[in-house]
């Protein structure tokens, strides 16, 4: 398969062969066909499986065939709606290099940005606007931007605008979006809400999906490393001085805590910088600019701002707390492994926890691989064991006993395995086969 054969014009080819794309991700293949046929499309994909190019490329080539009307500044013919900055940023970087032969131009607006310069770029005209949804409404509702020219709509990471309560700003966008169009819209997950969206605003869609949802890349291996709450940093610091990798994205619980954690780590000695939804736009895109230049080699995230952030070859990501919701751990390890590459995903998670991880474990319907690093074993057992994997008999009733991590006890075969945070431990996973999905099964299995 290759780009050729999916109907893309000569520009965009040259375009792609710039950036070095030879063969189509599975979701472009699947859904640029589509696109360019006109049709509605429901891509399930998450970030790191090129779906930006799947909806791009037809894109650019529709725009590019067709005609601004009237006269007066271009209005936007194609809108795509993210949930942050960070990926609006990522998306209109992405379609100005796959639309560089063309003459289009892409305009990207969101929240924390001053109004003017996004209004002066209204008034020079636009073909392709890039927009948070909340910031676009605003130049709705100053008469700033029209969207009566839109022909193609897409909504990008959907079950993220969701969550971040930005559907009753995508229901008024909607709505002053021509009914006459076409609808794409991708999302990790497709959760009832999503359905009951796709239902109210698009038109048959064809439903294109890469992997189920909610699993993660074979070549990632994730495990979880029980310790007690107060020794997370301490673990987390000793794996970094140990571990030889080059950069490590790491995730924490609010914006207040990753502030302190980079700030912790840099009295540590390290080199790191945090990146949360509190700080400027300027201070996002510089601790962003630090990382992928490789001057801080760790970047402390909250799950928000880490959204959409795109860093090539990410070698490992370290959850210094668990997310609140399953499907991040899902987003969040996406961040490493991607398009093929091998990826390492690590969460330290504390006794109070343990509830996050079983919520985790239910939704990947496999245990994750638990390992106590020597010297930080946690007082409390972190209780992980559930029972989510025998679809007929359903969850294990409560009272029955749970097997969970003893890190002096029995059983056996309940027993992780003891692991030291060095680089050995980094080598030995050769030996524990690919998918780590399934790492420390159930013992009644
Ligand atoms: P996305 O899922 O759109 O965020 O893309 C993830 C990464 O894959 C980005 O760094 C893209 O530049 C890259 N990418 C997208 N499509 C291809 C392709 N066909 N070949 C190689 N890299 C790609």
């Amino acid at each position: 398969m290759t780009f050729e054969t999916l109907g893309l014009a000569p520009a965009l080819l040259r375009a792609l062969a710039d950036n070095g794309y030879t063969t189509p991700t599975p979701i472009q293949a699947d859904a640029i066909p589509l696109v360019l046929a006109g049709q509605d499309v429901l891509g399930g994909a998450q970030t790191g499986t090129g779906k930006t190019a799947a909806f791009g490329l037809p894109l650019l080539q529709k725009l590019a065939e067709g005609k601004p009307a009237g006269n007066g500044p271009r209005k936007p013919r194609a809108l795509i709606l993210v949930p942050t900055r960070e990926l609006a940023v990522q998306v209109g970087d992405s379609l100005k290099a796959y639309g560089r032969h063309l003459r289009l131009n892409v305009t990207t607006i969101f929240g924390g940005a001053g109004m003017q310069p996004q209004i002066d770029a209204f008034r020079r005209g636009v073909d392709i606007l890039v927009a948070c949804p909340g910031r676009l409404l605003d130049h709705l509702e100053r008469g700033s931007a029209k969207l009566d020219a839109v022909e193609l709509l897409v909504l990008d990471e959907a079950d993220r605008m969701l969550d971040m309560g930005f559907l009753p700003a995508i229901k008024r966008v909607l709505n002053r979006v021509p009914a006459n169009r076409q609808t794409l819209l991708f999302s990790a997950t497709f959760e009832s809400q999503i359905k009951a969206l796709a239902l109210e605003f698009m038109r048959n869609p064809v439903q294109v999906q890469v992997a189920a949802n909610n699993t993660i890349a074979e070549t990632i291996v994730h495990r979880a490393h029980p310790v007690d709450g107060p020794r997370k940093r301490e673990l987390l610091i000793d794996i970094l001085a140990k571990r030889h990798t080059e950069q490590v994205l790491v995730f924490g619980k609010t914006k207040h805590g990753c502030n302190r954690l980079a700030e912790q780590l840099v009295e540590a000695g390290l080199s790191a910088v945090a990146i949360h939804g509190n700080k400027s736009q300027a201070a996002r895109q510089r601790a962003l600019n630090e990382f992928k230049s490789g001057k801080a080699r760790v970047l402390v995230a909250t799950d928000v701002a880490a959204r959409g952030l795109d860093i090539p070859n990410l070698p490992l990501v370290i959850n210094h707390d668990l997310p609140m919701v399953a499907e991040d751990y899902v987003h969040r390890i996406g961040r490493t492994g991607r398009n093929g590459a091998s990826g390492e995903a690590l969460s330290l998670v504390s006794p109070d926890e343990a509830h996050l991880l079983r919520q985790i474990q239910r939704m990947l319907k496999a245990d994750v691989e638990t390992e106590v690093v020597r010297g930080f074993e946690p007082t409390r057992a972190v209780r992980s064991d559930s029972a989510p994997f025998d679809q007929k008999r359903g969850p294990r009733p409560p009272q029955r006993p749970q097997r969970g991590h003893r890190p002096h006890g029995k059983p056996a075969q309940a027993q992780p395995r003891h692991a030291h945070a060095g680089p050995k431990q980094h080598g030995s996973r050769d030996g524990r086969g690919n998918n780590k999905q399934g790492g420390r099964r159930d013992s009644r299995a």
